[in-house]
């Protein structure tokens, strides 16, 4: 051999505290992220565990050898609880205590009782568990980025699997007293596969961390922050294309005299009763409709595949519903207004452009004529001579 065995230990050593600092790194840069934490804390126990069982190597006392069960048995039910905190988002105390008391239970009172043979094959079979178990907590959120999870679940199995071949050739052997570290060719199968899986792992775990930043980022591009809903891009993404039938309409909102409000009772006043419409609007929405902030007070809401007469029932309920809402913001009770334009496609399949153009002519008109209603759009009036229209 090349290497010997305590090389090849203190670099599969190296590359895992790499790997945890990789780990630590990547939650620096997100914070609420805490199961990269968790996964660090776990690491660098087995980090300590590797470097105590290059120690028994070398010199094979039971103390020592359990010490490395201790350490091992811990970080890898930490390591698979990190796993469980990716998933579902809180840590599981329990997991971790049940690993670690299985794992020492399988391992300590054979290797103090001089049965160390038993006592790695026990250490063998709990290990390849937690890890089986880890690989499925990545393998169940895989939807969530595909490509990196379906990796880092293959590599916590195909490392698992080396410990169960670990076991089984310990078994075979039938050995329950050995008096020094196991010393086999599935050891040296393990330990190369575990520095190759503990790289890949480290590589798709910043991998996935991108995923996440870029998803997070998409949602964020396409959010109002101060109401949830969409916003006024978000909405041209999903409708700038498509051409408006006489099945959809747009119905554009806005809040009657909100500049009188920002002035009477300041800004932050304003921004509740921003978010108590966007509350109102989301109450009386179908799993179809979509509704977006298009900017300052004013809201669109778009809605597909409707029957004659349902924007303007949808509007009114809107409009109505808002008025008589009690808004208590900062113990003062305040109410407001609303004033709605619709306008409907068209079978000449327009664009989203001039139907939304349309509903704000008829939002004009109703503010008008006084505010507080709901106005359709006129379509000889509204639409322009020459509408652009979608051809396809
Ligand atoms: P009208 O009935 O004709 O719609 O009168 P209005 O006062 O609502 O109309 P106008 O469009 O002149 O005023 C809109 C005001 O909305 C102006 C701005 O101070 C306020 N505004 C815009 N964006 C925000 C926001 O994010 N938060 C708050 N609090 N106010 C905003
Ligand atoms: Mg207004
Ligand atoms: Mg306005």
């Amino acid at each position: 051999m090349m290497l010997d065995y305590n090389s090849l230990l203190i670099a599969l050593g190296v590359s895992a505290t790499c790997l945890a600092f990789t780990l630590m790194g990547s939650w620096f840069a997100r914070r609420p992220e805490t199961f990269l934490l968790t996964c660090t804390g776990g690491l660098f126990l087995v980090v300590a565990g590797i470097f105590t069982y290059s120690f028994y190597v070398a010199t094979p006392v039971p103390f020592v050898g359990g010490m490395t069960f201790v350490m091992f048995m811990i970080g890898f039910s930490v390591i698979w609880a990190a796993g469980y905190q990716f998933r579902k988002g809180h840590l599981s105390r329990w997991r971790i205590l049940l690993g670690s008391f299985t794992g020492m239970f399988a391992t300590l009172p054979a290797m103090a009782s001089g049965y160390d043979g038993l006592a790695f094959m026990g250490d063998n079979i709990v290990i390849a568990a937690l890890l089986f178990a880890t690989a499925r907590e990545y393998w169940l959120s895989r939807h969530e980025a595909p490509a990196p999870l379906y990796g880092i679940s293959a590599l916590y199995a195909l490392t698992a699997i080396t410990f169960v071949l670990c076991a089984s050739v310990l078994i075979s052997d039938g050995k329950l007293v050995l008096g020094h570290a196991p010393d086999n060719w599935a050891e040296d199968v393990s330990l190369a596969v575990c520095i190759a899986g503990m790289t890949g792992i480290g590589a798709l775990s910043l991998a996935l961390h991108q995923w996440r930043q870029a998803a997070l980022h998409r949602v964020e591009a396409n959010t109002d922050p101060l109401t949830g809903l969409l916003n006024r891009r978000a909405l041209f993404d999903l409708y700038g294309q498509r051409a408006f039938t006489s099945s959809m309409a747009v119905v554009v909102f806005d809040i009657d005299r909100f500049k009188a409000v920002n002035d009477h009772y300041g800004h932050a006043t304003g921004d509740a009763i921003l978010k108590f419409f966007a509350d109102e609007l989301s109450r009386n929405l179908r799993a179809s409709d979509v509704v977006a902030r298009m900017g300052g007070e004013e809201f669109a809401l778009v809605l597909e595949e409707i029957l004659p007469g349902r924007a303007e029932q949808v509007a009114e309920r809107v409009r109505s519903g808002f008025a008589a809402r009690e808004m208590v913001v900062d113990g003062k009770l305040l109410k407001c207004t609303v004033s709605a334009g619709i306008a409907i496609g068209s079978s000449d399949r327009l664009a989203f452009d001039n139907v939304l153009n349309s509903a704000d002519k008829a939002l004009y008109a109703a503010k008008r004529a006084g505010r507080n209603r709901v106005e359709l759009a006129d379509f000889l009036y509204s639409v322009p001579p020459e509408p652009s229209r979608i051809v396809s």
